[in-house]
């Protein structure tokens, strides 16, 4: 996945300023930076649930968005995971997770079995979101989201709601299971330790602009400017 100059302007204030960046498939880039410089609107212009003024989003070098090009979200193999994932109440695991899966009902089922498996949530396959516990829902949400095999995985900060040990186990698990299917993964954090342990590459985001992009250890060990340097300076 690329994306180039993305920009958009709310009340006259750039909040996402001629944003560049690629991720690889079975790759992890991190959107590292805080709270307000864009992160989210980010994501949604990739997503497509936002307009973007300028710039251009490919998908395995196909252009989903540009001046003239606008493929609807669902067209875009692009997942998503909010922190406000939301299974649905009234259905069970297996239908939450085949929800969005065409095909006969033998090979949709064949597709949840193996996504539950995937996931460890099999011998869940009955019950109801009520009847379990905030990682299972998780994990089953994670299921769900990779169902249609997406090309690309867009995570806004999904692990916060959890408490930090099971936080952990869930973020290394997710990142396994889409590596394994060779997803581009962008993750969005406020957190650097968070990049720091999950990115292959981290993209710093100040104020609407990509600030520095590279490798953990090089954005860690030689900071762009004082503030990137001061913004690290909490994970120690
Ligand atoms: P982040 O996810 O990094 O916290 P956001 O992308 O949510 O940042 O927001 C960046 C800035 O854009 C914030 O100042 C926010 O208030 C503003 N913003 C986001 N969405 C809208 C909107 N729909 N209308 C007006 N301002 C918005
Ligand atoms: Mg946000």
């Amino acid at each position: 996945m690329k994306i180039r100059g993305l920009t958009r302007t709310f009340g006259g204030r750039r909040v996402v300023d001629d944003v560049s960046l690629s991720v690889m498939p079975g790759q992890v880039t991190c959107l590292l930076g805080p709270s307000g410089c864009g992160k989210s609107t980010t994501l949604r212009m990739i997503a497509g649930v936002e307009n973007p003024e300028a710039g251009e989003v490919r998908v395995d070098g196909q252009v989903v968005c540009d001046r003239t090009v606008r493929v609807p979200p669902e067209a875009r193999s692009i997942g998503l995971m909010f922190q406000d994932f939301a299974l649905f109440p009234h259905l069970d695991v297996a239908r939450n997770v085949g929800f969005g899966l065409s095909g006969s009902r033998a090979e949709v089922r064949a597709r949840v079995a193996e996504l539950l498996e995937r996931v460890g949530m099999s011998d869940h396959i009955d019950a109801y979101p009520h009847e379990l516990s905030g990682g299972e829902q998780q994990r089953v949400a994670l299921a769900r989201a990779i169902a249609p095999r997406p090309r690309v995985m867009l995570m806004d900060e999904p692990f916060s709601g959890l408490d930090d040990r099971l936080r952990d186990d869930i973020r290394d698990e997710t990142l396994d299971v889409l590596k394994q299917e060779g997803t581009a993964v962008l993750l969005v954090t406020h957190e650097p330790a968070e990049a720091m342990r999950m990115a292959d590459e981290i993209a710093l985001m100040r104020d609407g602009r990509i600030v520095q992009h590279g490798a953990p250890y090089n954005v860690y060990n030689a900071p762009a400017d004082l503030a990137a340097a001061a913004f690290f300076s909490d994970i120690n």
